[in-house]
């Protein structure tokens, strides 16, 4: 908020928003906290995580344990992460502890997500590059095997349909458009939106195709041309754009001083920021990075394009896929970018929070008005002005209740 205000909340959501400091005297069993000189924004939500995947520098089934995970949630939750939908490769157990962070009985952010997903037979997500087991990914063979996948996970509890639909520059074999569609389908029956993993253009032309709601990734290889751009408006087509997750490849090596960053050292493991300094690793980054850094400038391309065009895009991360992609850390690279992409920040702090939310079809949170869900960061200082502002986390609130301070 940028003039002195107040808010009332009750039961979880924002219940009345007034200007000036409020009332002086409070009715019974109202607690007033003094926000004097704060800065009061939405929590931001990741539309595009994974969790329990990753532990320090190594990735695997085996980190998928409820402690893990709830390590993973607050982790986000201590750098202004209120909500995150973590778009496939998660074990059944992720719908248990799904039903209790909605329920609001976990601490940290509230976990959404798609579960396992659906992915292709020996196509993307590649299991050996992921280390990832058959339970963390579906891979029908048919049509008619995609639906009864989306019924099964529809009935086990998700928020959304992930699915694959890339080929790794012609190395894996890409989903048909038959199961595209039948996932698509599916999900519509079941009220869901299909989001679907693309990387090329030609990825996403199947994906908007075939029926997909979102597009989990930006399109980093062509600029998207005002026919796709149309097909997407005219589809509703909404859009994640993942800016870091190229980034990732290159930025620790560009900027070796993170290793000493407070705000890097408080997201990033220990292993990782040793590893940070090993030469050989450096070295086998510094050339990934040379064909990570167009995928970045076409990334930004794409989403000032569809920014401008009024398509609904929300702040997504991949955070958690790979040890690269840093929780946390990469959720305010991405916000970063976004402003490098030409928006302001007042965009993208909306992109973050409102935007997320409205991927999915959430009205009732990301944004400061009656009846929301009391979803808050409080910063000392103004990120409408800067957006490394929103690092200066003074505490996070979910549903009212305070879940976060500064991150340590
Ligand atoms: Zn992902």
């Amino acid at each position: 908020m940028s003039a002195p205000s107040s808010l009332l909340i009750k039961d979880g959501r924002i219940s009345a928003i007034s200007a000036g400091a409020g009332p002086a005297d409070l009715p019974q069993g109202v607690r007033r906290v003094d926000m004097a000189g704060r800065f009061l924004v939405p929590g931001l939500n990741s539309a595009h995580v994974h969790v329990g995947h990753v532990v320090g520098i190594e990735s695997g089934i085996r980190f998928y344990t409820r402690d893990r995970v709830e390590e993973q949630l607050a982790l986000y939750a201590a750098f202004g992460v209120t909500q995150v939908s973590a778009l496939g490769m998660s074990p059944p157990l992720f719908h248990e502890i799904r039903r209790e962070s909605q329920a609001g009985r976990l601490k940290g952010a509230t976990l959404y997500g798609a579960g396992p997903g659906v992915g292709v037979t020996d196509g993307a997500p590649p299991a050996k590059v992921m280390n990832l087991s058959d339970e963390q990914v579906a891979r029908p063979r048919t049509a008619a095997e995609a639906s009864d996948v989306v019924d099964q996970l529809a009935e086990a509890g998700v928020d959304q349909i992930k699915l694959w639909i890339e080929d790794m520059n012609g190395q894996l074999p890409v989903m048909s458009p038959e199961i595209a569609k039948a996932t698509a389908d599916a999900a519509h029956r079941r009220n869901l939106p299909a989001v679907a993993h693309v990387h090329d253009v030609s990825h996403a032309r199947l994906a908007i195709n075939s029926g997909v709601d979102v597009l989990g990734h930006g399109v980093r290889d062509e600029e998207i041309d005002d026919a796709m751009l149309a097909a997407m408006k005219q589809g509703g087509v909404r859009y994640i754009p993942t800016i870091q997750i190229d980034e990732a490849e290159y930025i620790y090596v560009d900027r070796p001083e993170l290793a000493d960053d407070p705000f890097f050292k408080a997201a990033a493991p220990e292993a990782f920021r040793k590893r940070m300094a090993d030469a050989a690793w450096r070295e086998t980054q510094a050339k990934k990075g040379e064909k990570n850094r167009p995928s970045v400038e076409m990334n930004k391309r794409n989403l000032a394009k569809l920014h401008a065009a009024g398509i609904t895009i929300g702040m997504g991360t991949d955070s958690g896929a790979t040890p690269m992609r840093i929780p946390g850390f990469a959720e305010h690279r991405e916000l970063a970018l976004m402003v490098e992409a030409g928006l302001t920040p007042a965009d993208a702090l909306r992109i973050a929070s409102e935007g997320s939310a409205a991927v999915y079809g959430q009205k009732d949170r990301g944004v400061l008005k009656v009846d929301a869900a009391a979803d808050l960061v409080a910063l000392d200082a103004d990120p409408v002005a800067d957006i490394a502002n929103m690092r200066r986390i003074v505490s996070v609130w979910r549903a009212g209740e305070q879940i976060a301070g500064a991150p340590a």
